[in-house]
């Protein structure tokens, strides 16, 4: 049965996506438990942390800020005045180093011109403000703002990724060619608006997505979400 049938079949239950959703979050945290997201020991490393994380996986982001740490660049001021070419240097490891060099950049002028270099004085603006100006800034999409206003800023935020389209399009509860904006209202429609909440789902979706629910093979037959709701898969992708 496809989606389009699931929906038809569940006209009557007008709960029912608030319920699975929020079933979901029950499902994956008593299987993953706590994440603990974000590591980071402060803040302004987290906001770094969004922001070299961009196309590569956390492993090497975690090794571009070891980099960073280990030459004393970890700080909004010295961020700030150290030359491109050192920076870039220093997070070789998180790739496409040349860009994120000038996204750190960016991001820490930023903070300098709104917020005096300081984190804490960013959180004392609203989260819609911060937001369209992070997307103001070349190379900060949504997941990357809103990672930065969620996990750095303390904002309840919901952060969007690639894992969340495709766990929630195959349980047939969202369109798989749903924009980004678009998904993160569905969770804002089912979800209390709740910045702990928030904080945890994203981190245990992603949990999913790297244990389970890959993309042209998904470990099904072991997910602790395989009878959560409809399923169905992509053509050409098979469960194993
Ligand atoms: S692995 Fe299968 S059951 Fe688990 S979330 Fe992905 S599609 Fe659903």
């Amino acid at each position: 049965m496809g989606c389009e049938e699931t929906r038809r079949d569940s006209r009557k239950d007008v709960n029912r996506p608030k319920n699975t959703v929020q079933l979901f979050y029950r499902r994956l945290f008593e299987h993953f438990g706590p994440q603990h997201w974000w590591p980071g020991e402060t803040p302004f490393e987290v906001a770094v942390g969004a922001i070299l994380t961009q196309n590569t996986a956390w492993t090497n982001a975690a090794k571009a800020i070891a980099g960073l740490k280990q030459a004393g660049l970890l700080d909004p001021k010295v961020l700030d005045r150290v030359s491109l070419d050192r920076l870039a240097g220093c997070i070789h490891s998180a790739g496409f180093f040349n860009q994120k060099a000038e996204r750190l950049k960016r991001f820490v002028r930023y903070l300098h011109r709104k917020a005096g270099g300081r984190i804490e004085s960013l959180r004392k603006i609203p989260a819609g403000q911060v937001r369209s100006e992070l997307l103001a800034l070349s190379g900060i999409g949504p997941e990357t703002a809103d990672s930065i206003l969620l996990y750095a800023l303390d904002k309840p935020v919901f952060v969007v990724d690639a894992y969340t389209r495709r766990i929630f399009s195959r349980h047939c509860l969202v369109d798989r060619e749903t924009s980004y904006d678009q998904l993160q209202r569905f969770f804002y429609e089912n979800l209390p608006h709740q910045r702990a909440l928030f904080n945890e789902y994203h981190a245990l979706l992603v949990a999913l997505g790297k244990g389970f629910c890959h993309k042209s093979r998904p470990l099904c037959s072991q997910c602790p979400a395989r009878n959560l709701g409809r399923l169905r898969l992509e053509a050409g992708v098979i469960a194993r």
